[in-house]
Order: structure tokens, then sequence, then C-alpha cells
């Protein structure tokens, strides 16, 4: 046993090491990120569900490490969670498409709404309202501009609390939805406290209406009623089918976001797409 446990410490250590050693230089390297102004955004674009014309944009944050390459939001925005982090993050993020939306106003682009993710930590920040309206106030950017995007999940975990979040960002003037809607195990009712602009259906029953039939549908159907009576607009995301597509206008989606239509991409790309959809 004790031969055994030695192997095993021998075969553990170095892989915890280098979990550890990554994290550590994924730390560091979003502090240096930050004051050198290295990450970069994408923009997804979304249409409308019946006519495909573009609605607006996603941001969805991007990372070149120096040594690393690319890391996924998946893997950093956990990270930057936990070390707290995401608050710059997220203000730079906001600081960022403001800058972005004067440059497209410069440059005259129709006035899209831009989708900006908020995390569990941003949501429970007590100042994080009157921060992001700080922000769009220096700008010179509507708050109208901006709806921010709200995982169920976290939603759910403090009802009281993010429904006065909700609110305080209504009486500024920016909009919320709530992301990747059904896969959180929280009840239906608290819906009815939020009141919120969009409904966010996750890509899994996106992907359902492929893969599960009737079923499938039936799904989608009930959100779309759901959201519809209680005045939301909801939105597809992870459309990469027509097959899809054809559904979601047929079960009467407002709007649609997923690689059939564009890939996230960066602005200079995002700003060509936006022209050549005026010209069609
Ligand atoms: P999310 O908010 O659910 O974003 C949707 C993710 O699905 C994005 O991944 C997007 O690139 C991807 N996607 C879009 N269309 C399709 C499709 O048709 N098929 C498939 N398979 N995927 C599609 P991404 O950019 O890697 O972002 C992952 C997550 O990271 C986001 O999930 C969001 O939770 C988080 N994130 C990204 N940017 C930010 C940010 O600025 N702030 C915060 N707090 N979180 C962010
Ligand atoms: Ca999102
Ligand atoms: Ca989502
Ligand atoms: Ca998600």
């Amino acid at each position: 046993a004790k031969q055994n446990g030695r192997n095993t410490y021998r075969h553990y250590e170095p892989a915890m090491g280098e979990q550890a050693m990554r994290l550590l230089l994924l730390q560091q390297g979003l502090q240096e990120a930050l004051t050198h102004d290295t990450l970069t955004l994408h923009f997804q674009p979304k249409f409308d569900g019946a006519t495909q014309r573009l609605t607006g944009a996603e941001a969805l944050i991007r990372w070149n490490h120096p040594t690393l390459g690319i890391v996924p939001p998946s893997e950093f925005i956990p990270i930057s969670e936990r070390s707290g982090q995401i608050i710059e993050i997220g203000y730079w993020v906001v600081r960022h498409v403001c800058r972005q939306l004067r440059e497209w106003e410069r440059q005259g682009m129709p006035d899209l709404v831009i989708a900006v993710n908020l995390s569990p930590k941003q949501l429970a920040h007590p100042d994080i309202v009157e921060g992001m309206h700080a922000i769009t106030r220096e700008a010179g950017i509507s708050p109208r501009r901006i709806i921010f995007e709200i995982t169920e999940s976290v939603a759910m975990d403090n009802a009281r609390m993010t429904g006065e979040v909700i609110r305080a960002f209504h009486r500024v003037g920016f909009e919320v939805a709530i992301d990747d809607f059904g896969t959180g195990y929280s009840s239906l009712a608290y819906l009815q406290q939020f009141r919120v602009q969009q409904l966010k259906i996750d890509r899994f029953f996106t992907n359902g209406l492929d893969t599960h039939g009737e079923e499938g549908e039936a799904i989608v159907s009930a959100i779309v009623a759901l959201a519809h009576s209680l005045k939301m607009q909801v939105v597809a995301e992870g459309v990469e089918t027509e097959s899809q597509m054809r559904k979601l206008r047929d079960l009467s989606c407002d709007q649609v976001q997923g690689y059939l239509l564009a890939r996230p991409l960066p602005s200079d790309e995002f700003e060509r797409f936006v022209r050549a959809q005026q010209q069609q």
C-alpha cells in the first residue's frame, strides 16, 4: 500500500503543479491584460426571427495570452470570478462597448443594441448599477443601447437581491435579459418578480428542435408562450441549422443568434458585416 501511495504521489504531483501554475499565470496575465488593455471584444450579430434583419449584437470577451495563446472565456471568467478580477473586467467591457458605440455612431452605423454578459459576482457587487451608469454617462451613451444578460441560475440564487438590482438597472434605463433560460433548476414562479425584457433560450433547447422532434418543439413553443404572456421577447441562441431557423420562425421566436447566421466577429469584421446587410 505504501509503495502504491508513493507511486500515486509521484504521478499526481506534477499534474497538480501544472494546473496550479496555469492558474497563477492566468491570474497574473489577467492583471497585465487589464492594465495594458490587451483584452478584446467580439460581436455576435442578433437578428429578427421573422425578417432576419439585424437587431443588435452580443459582446463576447476574447483573450490572447502572450505565451498561452487563446484562453477561452469559459476558462478565465470563472477564475476572475474567484479572484474578484471580474469586477474590473466587467467595467472594462462596458467602457469598451461604449467606445465602440461612439465610433460606430461617428461612422454612421445604425443604432444597435449591444448585449453584455454579467456574472454572479458582478450582480452581487453593491456598486454595479451606479458603476455601469457612470461609465455610459461619461461616454455619452444612452443606457438604452445596452442590455445586460444574467444567467437564470444566478438570478434565482438570491431572488430578492436580483429583483432589486434589475429594478435599479431599469430605473437608470438599462434593459435586462435572462440568459441560458431553462437550464437552471429554480422555480418558474420567480419570473413574475423579474420584469425583464428578454428571455434567451439556451442552446440546448435550440438544438433539441432538431434532435428531440415534437417534444423539442413543444418545449420551445411553451417557453415562447410563457415569455410572450409576460410581455418578454424571446431570443434563441446557438442556431446552427436551417431547420432550427424555420421552426423558430414558425414558433414566433422574436430574435435568433447562432453560427448559422453569424459567428462572433472582431469589430472591423462586424462593421463590414453590418454594411453588407444594409446594402441588401
Ligand atoms: P454565453 O453568454 O452563453 O454566450 C454564448 C456562447 O455560445 C459564446 O461562447 C458564443 O461564442 C457561443 N455561440 C454562439 N453561437 C453559437 C452556435 O451557434 N453554436 C455554438 N456551439 N456556440 C455558439 P464564448 O464566446 O466562448 O463565451 C462563453 C461564455 O463566457 C459566455 O456564455 C458567457 O457566459 C461568458 N462570457 C463571455 N464574455 C463575457 C463577458 O464579457 N463578461 C462575462 N461576465 N462573461 C462573459
Ligand atoms: Ca450571453
Ligand atoms: Ca447563453
Ligand atoms: Ca452560458
